[in-house]
């Protein structure tokens, strides 16, 4: 079973769009990629729903977190 997805996603920062390959195999996870235009880091946020058999992908971008 192949459980890779490719999402696109738009850059939080810049508005480019990236296309982001998932491996749903090891369930939900977060991780940061760098944008390759802007070079800023963005916060992803998968969720796997096995009941829906689908990946949720919520980007933020991280220097919205203020304390
Ligand atoms: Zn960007």
């Amino acid at each position: 079973m192949h459980s890779y997805t490719e999402k696109r996603v738009a850059c939080p920062h810049c508005g480019h769009t990236i296309s982001i390959t998932l491996d749903a195999s090891n369930g939900s996870q977060e991780f940061y990629d760098d944008c390759p235009a802007c070079c800023h880091a963005i916060h992803l946020n998968m969720t796997v729903n096995e009941q829906m058999d689908t990946i949720e992908l919520l980007i933020d971008a991280d220097d919205e977190q203020v304390f």
